[in-house]
């Protein structure tokens, strides 16, 4: 499926989604590139580079393109959080991106709204296997785990990357339908996986994102991310991250 030559690169947007990896981490080594901090080392026996993205597309493609031409990453894997808009799809779910688009691309009417330009393509498709490994990691990792009395749903499908952060259900509302009407139908909203998706297609390096839904990019979005980040998210991410790794090392 992925390369074992080559290390596993796991990535978050936030400090907090990360906590607990990097003090799980053998033979760490800590290096300084660009401004951020990769830690290189082993998980569980896979030999792994862990790193912040830090919040926004630029930023997540600045760190991508580290990975891959500095650390020569053979894989990357995103665990983060953000914002359900698909109807099903609540908080304390999680949404496995198998494909990704940048909501707020728009160089209309010079190319179709929402494509790349000068590539031909809007949707950027996550490694199929990849994407599998992680939503099987994800209902087997959140097994018995439940949030407001509810189990995790595991959810497949497409995530939509902006620079913004999506809270107002008219905000919400108009990017959704803005979407739909271009045959994009959209589970979740964040900040960087478009970004990373679109680096890793150019390099020809797999990678696919998992997302544990934060809120519902509403009104109170802002107010209920950070407690569900810091008290539940990371959890989440530490359970998904250890059964991926558990089926990479077998
Ligand atoms: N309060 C944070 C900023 C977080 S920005 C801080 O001070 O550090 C939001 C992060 O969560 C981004 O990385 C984004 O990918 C994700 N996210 C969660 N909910 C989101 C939403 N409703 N809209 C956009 N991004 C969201």
């Amino acid at each position: 499926m992925i390369s074992v030559e080559r290390p596993l690169a796991i990535l978050s947007a936030l400090a907090e989604e990360q906590a607990g990896l990097v003090e799980r981490l053998q033979d760490a080594q800590c290096q300084t590139l660009a401004g951020r901090e990769f830690w290189s080392g082993a998980l569980q026996g896979v030999p792994v580079v862990l790193a912040l993205s830090r919040i926004g597309k630029v930023a997540a493609a600045t760190t991508t393109a580290a990975l891959v031409s500095h650390f020569q990453v053979g894989a990357i894997v995103f665990t983060g959080v953000a914002g359900g808009v698909g109807r099903r799809v609540q908080v304390g779910d999680v949404v496995v991106g198998t494909g990704y688009v940048q909501h707020d691309m728009d160089a209309s009417p010079l190319f179709p709204r929402y494509e790349i330009p000068l590539t031909g393509q809007t949707v950027i498709h996550a490694d199929a296997s990849l994407a599998r490994a992680l939503a099987f990691a994800s209902v087997v990792g959140l097994q018995g785990i439940k949030h407001a009395g509810c189990s995790a749903t595991v959810h497949q499908g497409l995530i939509a990357s902006g620079d913004r952060f999506v809270n107002g259900v008219e905000e919400t509302r108009t990017i959704v339908s803005a979407m739909q009407s271009a045959g994009h139908e959209a589970l979740a909203v964040e900040m960087e996986g478009a970004a990373v998706a679109q680096v890793c297609h150019d390099y020809g390096v797999p990678f696919a994102a998992v997302r544990t839904i934060s809120d519902r990019a509403d009104d109170s979005a802002h107010v209920d991310f950070p407690v569900f980040v810091r008290d539940v998210a990371s959890v989440y991410a530490q359970r998904i991250v250890a059964e991926l790794l558990r089926t990479l090392s077998v």
